[in-house]
């Protein structure tokens, strides 16, 4: 049978990680290694803001290690996990809590080598804000892009500044587009992070933040939906009626449109939500991530479309 779509290697319609990890590392899989490696953000110290985006609660807690221990011994139990697996398999280390490239160059380039160190890794993924990325620090990413697999991940959500001041974000889109720019100039793989149904969006408007992350064809793109968790601000909306999560059909239209809007060579490496757990207030249809995949090829196949169809 034809594969549907090229970039894919289980008839599916949309780019996926598993092709491009494929592609870059043909004789061995490759899984990620998350690193909680103790950083904060300058969304809760004080420094741009306090209380964090409106959904955070305070970072990528639900998959990232513990930080009380040293990064290598972090990223060895990531691999032992991986490797239950796929044994043999290398692995990414995610440097995925919180900021990640928020602290001085010298201390940062001290927790990337140790992850970089340990046997088995191949290559690094950092997650950041588009305020962080000081010269000194677009200086070792490059360097560290010349010798290794290096991804970052900026998280942008929405292109409306309407909407990032609605959840706090307190960074601007032209912050954004400045360091994608820095980072791309340097030969940085960029994955955007983008999610969908947030507080007073409507599907035009996730479409035109699409459309324009779609433009500047971005290696990587994480389509996430938004999850209400408890002890965040966007709960206390939600339990005043005051916010009405997607519905899962509705999300689905809205990712499958999205994706027609992103180049087929942009890599889609998440299509739901995750993170969630035991914290999620809304919406509970989200538990069920297989349910929304398969929905999704779905929806594609019946309208007989795939990534990029619209760009
Ligand atoms: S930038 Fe990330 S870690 Fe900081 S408050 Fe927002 S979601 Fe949380």
């Amino acid at each position: 049978m034809v594969n549907p779509f090229p970039y894919s290697l289980d008839n599916k319609r949309y780019h996926t990680l598993y092709y491009h990890l494929k592609r870059l590392f043909p004789e061995r899989r490759v899984g990620k290694a998350a690193v909680d490696a103790g950083f904060t953000c300058p969304n809760l110290d004080g420094t741009r803001g306090t209380g964090g985006c409106s959904y955070c609660r305070s970072g990528g807690t639900e998959f990232a290690g513990s930080s009380a221990l040293p990064v290598r011994e972090q990223v060895e139990r990531e691999l032992l996990r991986i490797r239950r697996k796929w044994p043999d398999a290398g692995a990414i280390a995610y440097f995925q809590s919180h900021t990640n490239t928020y602290a001085p160059a010298d201390r940062l380039r001290a927790l990337y080598e140790e992850a970089l160190a340990v046997p088995g890794v191949c290559g690094l993924s950092v997650a950041t804000r588009a305020d962080c990325l000081p010269p000194d620090v677009l200086q070792l990413l490059g360097e560290l892009n010349r010798r290794t697999c290096l991804t970052v991940e900026l998280g942008l959500q929405t292109i409306h500044e309407e909407t990032a001041r609605r959840i706090n974000r307190c960074h601007s889109t032209a912050e954004f587009l400045a360091a994608y720019r820095a980072l791309t100039e340097r030969g940085v793989r960029v994955c955007v992070h983008l999610i969908d149904g947030l507080p007073g969006e409507t599907e035009a408007m996730m479409l035109e933040t699409a459309r324009a992350v779609g433009q500047l064809r971005p290696g990587g793109v994480k389509l996430h939906l938004l999850h209400v968790l408890e002890g965040t601000a966007l709960a206390r909306d939600w339990r005043r009626g005051a916010l009405w999560p997607l519905g899962r059909e509705e999300y689905v239209r809205v990712v499958c449109r999205q994706l027609e809007l992103l180049p087929p060579e942009t890599v889609i490496e998440r299509l739901t939500g995750d993170g969630a757990g035991e914290y999620l207030l809304a919406p509970r249809w989200s538990r069920g991530k297989r349910a929304v995949l398969a929905a999704i090829d779905r929806w594609l196949a019946e309208h007989d479309t795939c990534q990029g169809r619209a760009v």
